[in-house]
């Protein structure tokens, strides 16, 4: 078999076989086949799509080119999430330690920030030493010792997902439909939990630009739960603006901390938080009524478990945690300027998508694969959709560290809120 009679197949609108998929995919994790050629074959599937069949081996081989954990040591019932990316997206973050202040282990690999969109990982490395890298044995202990690690991809989970997901990232590959599903349940497929919420995304800062498209991915994923005996449930959030106030690592580390802290919470983020979290608590077993789950989750907040939980699991993985108490001595940006209405009004709208190339362009995201995310950079918007603003309010503050990019993004971000 030869890597570029399997690209020239897919070039040509062919199908590609089980045996040619796999062949790819070990080649390519094993480094015998190039960066460019899987670039070739990536963006054949982009533009020429792949039919179930091909989605199903391609997830399943991708899921087997590394470990499959097993976590079933924590019970019948191991809960996990998903989302399919978004901008200003803090959920993990958020969610997890609630989840695991109700005593349900969590164990979750995430992923680092693509295309426009941030990712959970790169924003935990924003607490001075917190370990996203630590072994599969020192991912479970952390799980036993206190009911929760988060971890980035490790090298044994996925690996070829890995390297895809990072290549796609690179040759404008990311929002395809088929790509999404396989490279999201590959990984949920490996990562070992039995149930599983998806929170799908959809709007201007998601993959998925309408509701349709949205559904269409979570069937697709839903399909491949099935075969692969999970029990997958979706969750639909709109994403026309940035979830919560704050997009780029550091900011949206201590939004979230001061979330946990019970000091502020965006109402949006809230929502998500709280419906994504008791579809998670009711599939693990710990009751029945969405509502009641979701005023427990409130109280887990208030009481400072939710919080503590947080701060156990980055102590326990290495990270600072009086950058938690004190969230002040996080690294500022060198330049942090506001930026004022110019004119009394309504936003009427604040593109997810643009403010997440903004965030990019100052440094919170790769352009390269290789690039190293700036992590004080981004941006905090201080208004809503909807909500009025006087001639002069403060409306979003940029967090800048190279002054080259002040002019552009000034002018950039008083484009992208519209106040009519
Ligand atoms: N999230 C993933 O894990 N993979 C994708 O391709 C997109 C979002």
């Amino acid at each position: 078999m030869k890597i570029l009679d399997i690209i020239a197949k897919k070039r040509d609108k062919k199908y590609l076989s089980k045996e040619e998929i796999d062949f790819f995919i070990k080649g390519y994790t094993n480094n015998e086949i190039t960066d460019y050629q899987a670039a070739a074959l990536i963006m054949a599937i982009f533009i020429n799509g792949m039919t179930d069949e091909e989605l199903y081996y391609l997830t399943f081989s991708m899921a087997n080119s590394g470990e499959i954990l097993d976590l079933s040591e924590f019970g019948e019932n191991v809960v996990d999430k998903h989302s399919t990316g978004g901008v200003g997206d803090k959920v993990s973050i958020v969610l997890l330690p609630i989840i695991a202040s109700f005593g349900i282990p969590v164990a979750k690999m995430s992923g680092r920030g693509l295309g426009f969109t941030g990712g959970t990982v790169d924003k935990l490395e924003s607490i001075p030493g917190y370990n996203t890298g630590i072994s599969i044995d020192e991912f479970k202990q952390n799980v036993h010792k206190i009911g929760i690690s988060m971890i980035g991809q490790t090298l044994n989970l996925a690996p070829a997902d890995k390297k895809i997901y990072s290549l796609r990232d690179t040759i404008s590959c990311v929002d395809d439909i088929s790509l999404i599903a396989s490279s999201i349940m590959s990984k949920k497929i490996a990562a070992g939990a039995n149930k599983i919420v998806l929170e799908v995304t959809y709007g201007k800062g998601a993959f998925m630009k309408n509701i349709d498209d949205a559904k269409i991915l979570a069937n697709k994923m839903e399909t491949l739960g099935k075969y692969a005996k999970l029990d997958v449930e979706s969750v639909f959030t709109p994403m026309d603006e940035p979830l919560g106030y704050a997009v780029g690592n550091t900011l949206e580390i201590i939004e979230a901390i001061n979330f946990l802290k019970n000091i502020s919470f965006p109402e949006d983020l809230k929502e998500v938080v709280l419906e994504i979290g008791s579809r998670m608590i009711k599939l693990a077993g710990k009751g029945d009524d969405l509502e009641n789950i979701k005023n427990e989750m409130i109280k887990k907040i208030e009481t400072g478990e939710a919080y503590n939980k947080f701060k156990e699991m980055v102590q326990t993985q290495g990270g600072d945690t009086t950058y938690l108490d004190d969230v002040d001595k996080f690294e500022k940006a060198k330049y942090i300027i506001d930026i004022k209405s110019e004119k009394s009004g309504k936003i009427n709208d604040i593109n997810a998508e643009s403010i997440g190339k903004l965030a990019c362009f100052l440094g919170a995201g790769r352009i390269k694969k290789e690039d190293k995310i700036d992590m004080p950079v981004g941006i905090i918007i201080h208004k809503k959709v909807g909500e009025n603003v006087n001639k002069e309010d403060v409306i979003a503050t940029l967090h800048i560290n190279d002054s080259s990019k002040k002019e552009e993004a000034i002018k950039t971000i008083k484009e992208i809120i519209k106040i009519n």
